[in-house]
This record gives structure tokens, sequence and C-alpha cells, in this order.
């Protein structure tokens, strides 16, 4: 179509452990998907993480705000090492990424794809295929709150929930937004409004304010114990969720679950106005206990790869990666060892690319 970008720059922070070896497999994959339409894929690869760290004491370069700003999109592999702590990995670099470039939404696919045995007994493919969407920059995760008689059998903690009608309402419209493009037009808004009677009564009122500008979605709330009851009894019942900051972490964790394996699980961290770069990554992290070896499942990486270029406009290139991975997964092609197979990393990749077509 007209509107179809020729090209796009794309910043990629591979990271630490098995980030190294998934992320060149998504790009190989990329590459070709775009490549059919016509598209020029230019990846431009920063040497920022744990490694980086170790030998200079910061995770990022002082301008690595500065210089992402100028890019399309960012690609993310993982990023953590044993020796490091994990507050300085997630504070010194995708923290700092998601405020400066206000990536807002938290955006899961959680689907059972054919092929992979979930933890579900009997449920297919048809039955699992969700996405959240998470409030990536308020509620419980504010940071506000602090301890008083530390150290003594009367100290005191507080943690301040802070939820805005605008966060609320931002959130809710691209939730909304994306319930409508899909078929079952289904939105579950996760509450907690029976016990938690300031933030998640605001949250209530602004989702059903919301709800009024969307009448062709059918919209449920539901607490969000109850939900994630529901997301194992009756997952064919959920279709998006919509959810705060802590309850989407929770509920994406069980989502993952559900979906069988870490290896395929793709997160998108976006800013839907696009005035910034989003950023897309797997969801799991650094595995040391396997990066080396070569057989990481790239899944994941490659299905985030597809989000990206889905958010880029490459709407074709998406749909292709995506067919090609679920051709892969469920026709017996080759499997890492996560998912029982004894393929590697490169394997996989590969036949993913030969599956584009
Ligand atoms: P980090 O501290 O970076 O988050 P972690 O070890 O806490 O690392 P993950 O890296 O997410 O957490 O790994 C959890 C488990 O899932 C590990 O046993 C790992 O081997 C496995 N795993 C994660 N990702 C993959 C993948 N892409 N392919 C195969 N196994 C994976
Ligand atoms: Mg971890």
């Amino acid at each position: 179509t007209a509107s179809l970008p020729r090209t796009a720059r794309i910043a990629v922070i591979a990271g630490d452990g098995i980030g190294t070896e998934v992320i060149p497999a998504g790009i190989d994959v990329m590459h070709r998907a775009a490549g059919m339409d016509g598209c020029t894929l230019e990846f431009t690869e920063f040497p920022w993480g744990c490694e980086y760290y170790q030998r200079t004491g910061t995770m990022m370069s002082a301008d690595a705000l500065d210089i992402l700003s100028d890019f399309d999109a960012i690609y993310l592999g993982a990023v953590g090492a044993p020796g490091v702590p994990d507050h300085v990995s997630v504070w010194e670099l995708i923290l700092p990424i998601r405020q400066r470039f206000d990536q807002y939404v938290n955006l899961r696919p959680m689907r059972l794809l054919q092929g992979v045995p979930g933890p579900l007994a009997g449920r297919s493919p048809a039955d699992i295929d969700m996405v959240c969407i998470r409030e990536n920059s308020e509620g419980e995760y504010s940071g506000l709150g602090g301890r008083m008689h530390r150290g003594t059998k009367h100290e005191v903690a507080e943690q301040t929930g802070l939820f805005t009608w605008r966060g609320i309402d931002r959130i809710a419209r691209y939730a909304f937004e994306l319930a409508q493009r899909r078929p079952r037009k289904l939105l579950a808004s996760a509450t907690k409004s029976n016990a938690l009677q300031h933030s998640m009564v605001l949250w209530d009122e602004v989702v059903e304010s919301v709800a009024a500008d969307y009448t062709d979605v059918t919209c449920r709330k539901y607490h969000v114990d109850a939900l994630a009851a529901r997301m194992v009894t009756h997952p064919q019942t959920i279709d998006v969720i919509v959810s705060s900051n802590l309850f989407g972490d929770i509920l994406t964790d069980l989502g993952a679950a559900i979906s069988g394996s870490l290896g395929v699980a793709p997160g998108a961290n976006i800013n839907p106005e696009r005035t910034h770069p989003s950023m897309f990554e797997p969801i799991h992290g650094s595995a040391p206990d396997i990066a080396g070896k070569g057989i990481a499942n790239p899944i994941a990486s490659i299905w985030a790869g597809a989000l990206l270029l889905d958010h880029l406009g490459m709407t074709a290139a998406h749909d292709r990666m995506v067919r090609a991975i679920e051709r892969v997964v469920g026709e017996g092609g080759p499997r890492t060892p996560d998912l029982g197979g004894t393929a590697n990393t490169r394997d996989v990749a590969a036949a993913v690319t030969d599956a584009l077509s």
C-alpha cells in the first residue's frame, strides 16, 4: 500500500546471555520478512548490558537515551548476569528507556501455539488466545511511600499506588482499540474495587466512561483474583485484558505459564503516540543456565520482531512471521529442548525463515 514504510532504523540491544543468541536469529527473519515487501531494515547494534556494566560501571553510555531517541524502534534481547543485581540491570537500562520514551503500554500476546504441550489438560490452541494490555507507567509501581521506625518492632512500611484519570483513560483506550480490531471484540478489565476503594473504583469509573466510546466492544470487569482463576478454568472466554501495573505483572506470568514455554512469549513496550520509539523483546531473561550453548529458543524473539514490524506499519511482514512460527512449531519442524526437541537456535531460525514464503 502507499503508506507502507520503505525503510526503518532499528536500535538493537542484544544484552546478555541468550539475548546475544536469539536476537541475531530474530534479525535474520525480520530482514527476510520485510524484504519480501520491498522494505529495508537498518539495524544498529549497541553493546549495552551487564558486560558493559562490568567494564565501565554503567549499563549504557551516558548519551544512550539521546542516541536511541533517533531510531524508529528498539529491539531488546535480555539484560541480567550472575553477579549484577537485578536492580542495576532493570533500573539502569529498562526503566529509563520505558520512562524516557513514555512507553506506557505493555502488550503481551498469550497464546497456546499448535503443537506446544501446555499445562492445561484438554485445552487446544483455539482456547488460549489472549492479549494483556498492562499499564506500564504508574499504579502500584509508582515508587511512592516509605518506612518509619526502621529496624524496630514498630516499623511501618507504606507503599502508595498512584492512579490518574489520564493514565487510566489512555491505557483503556488502547485496549478498547485493540479489542475492536479482534474478531471476538471482548475486553476484560482487571479490577479489585471491592477491596481497593480508591484506586480501583477510579479505575472502574474511567474504564466505564471509555467503554461508552466503543459500544461494539463487550467489556466486562472481573476482580483480579477471579480473573486469574478464569484464565485457567475458562481461558476461551478471555480475549483482551486491560490491567494496572501490578495486576498485569502477575496475570502475564500466569499467561506465559499457560502458553507452555517462556521461550515462545514476546512482549512490547509501546508509546502509542509514536512521539518516541517503542521497545520489543522476548519476555524471558538472560537464562545463564543455557547461555553459550546455542540451544535457546528464538521463537519469542522472532515473534517480538514481528510485533515491532507491525508497530512500524509492516503488517504483512508481521502476519507472515507469525504464520511461519505457527507452521514450524505446529507442523513438526525443528524444536529447541525447552519444547522437547533437539534442534539449536540457528536450526529453528532457519526453518522459520524458510517457512516465510
Ligand atoms: P534473568 O535474571 O536474566 O531474568 P533468569 O534465569 O531469572 O534470568 P530466565 O532467563 O527468564 O530467568 O529463565 C528462566 C528459565 O527458563 C531458565 O531455566 C531458562 O533456561 C529458561 N528459558 C528462558 N528463556 C528461554 C529460551 N528462549 N529458550 C529456552 N529456555 C529458556
Ligand atoms: Mg529473571
